[in-house]
């Protein structure tokens, strides 16, 4: 724990990432009944460990349905509900192309486009059995994996959220590593909390800005985060569900600001898929949702801001609203 003015910071690894908690108390006791809380969570929809309910149902591919717990079976039907939208570049089901790149663990390697060709056939959304009455989740053919990565820490960034409220706190942030949660603003900051927009491949400290906002989530998505270079090329670990290859457009990162960090995770993912333009002509149609996109080309791209402020520190990139 470290305090500076009147902040009670509070930090811990959980889900392969450093975690931070701001409190405006000294409170260890909630902290760490938070971090419990995170741990547990993370145990329902892990697929990097031998035994999860999401594990479960992976185990069981091609040959039974399996009844999970209400919110596993409610976070599924979300991540169902994305992955079939027309053209989508969400896709629960890209479990096994994700396990064959093994992008962030050792082993990584561009797999033979056969072998991609043969695991996208078990990636189709389509083709998952949820039965809401049973609250049980099938897939039917044997090998297919729900992978969860793209929103599990959005979830339970919403989950720790609602546990602050209820423990009565006002005024508080945690980082889950991507994805930032906030309640209020800092005391007698009315502006809100500052966070920092990562300079793509900087250093840590490294910021192209500060997005401002009140309790809002802010979530990022870069393909910085977990990358690695081959035959000059960087592939990294957002997929594009369509081919099976790492997403490869403009873009070096979207971020998106919006009441719940489920829907940043969410969004991000869309909107990596759609790319700048096309993403901010879809956000146009969606007035709870914004983001920043920074692409290749140096540039930052600011939806119409409706739910932050940003303010520019890097002025070697190109600011654009
Ligand atoms: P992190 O927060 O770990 O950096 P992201 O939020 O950027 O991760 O999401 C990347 C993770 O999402 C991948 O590690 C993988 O588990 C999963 N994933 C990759 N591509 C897709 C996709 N097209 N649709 C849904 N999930 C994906
Ligand atoms: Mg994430
Ligand atoms: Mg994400």
């Amino acid at each position: 724990m470290t305090s500076d003015a009147g902040v009670h910071s509070y930090s811990a690894v959980l889900m392969g990432s450093p975690i931070l908690l701001k409190l405006f108390e000294d409170n260890p006791t909630l902290a760490s009944q938070v971090f419990r809380l995170i741990k547990q969570q993370e145990n329902l929809f892990t697929v990097n460990r031998a035994e999860s309910e999401v594990m479960a149902i992976n185990q069981a591919a091609g040959r039974h349905p399996v009844v999970v717990s209400a919110p596993v079976f409610a976070l599924i039907s979300v991540a169902h509900a994305v992955s079939i939208l027309p053209d989508s570049a969400f896709n629960f089901t890209i479990g096994p192309v994700v396990k064959r790149w093994k992008i962030g663990f050792r082993g990584r390697e561009v797999p033979p486009a056969a072998e991609i060709e043969a695991l996208l056939r078990l990636t189709d959304p389509h083709q998952v059995v949820l039965d809401a009455e049973q609250r049980s989740v099938f897939l039917p053919l044997p090998g297919m994996e729900i992978d969860l990565g793209a929103i599990a820490k959005g979830y339970i960034a919403d989950v720790v959220q609602a546990f602050l409220r209820q423990q009565g706190v006002a005024q508080a942030l945690i980082n889950l590593g991507g994805n930032v949660q906030t309640l209020g603003s800092p005391p007698h900051q009315p502006q809100g909390w500052g966070i920092g927009l990562k300079k793509p491949f900087g250093r840590d400290d490294e910021l192209l800005g500060t997005l401002q906002v009140q309790g809002k989530s802010v979530v990022t998505s870069g393909i910085y985060e977990r990358y690695f270079e081959r035959d000059g090329r960087c592939w990294h670990h957002i997929f594009d569900p369509r081919t099976g290859y790492p997403l490869d457009n403009e873009l070096l990162s979207v971020t998106v600001i919006a009441d719940r960090s489920l829907d940043g995770d969410i969004y991000t993912t869309l909107l990596y898929g759609m790319g700048a333009e096309q993403g901010l002509a879809y956000l146009a149609g969606q007035p709870e949702i914004d983001a920043v996109f920074v692409t290749r080309d140096r540039q930052i791209i600011c939806s119409p801001a409706r739910h932050f402020r940003f303010s520019q520190l890097d002025f070697s990139w190109q600011l654009r609203h």
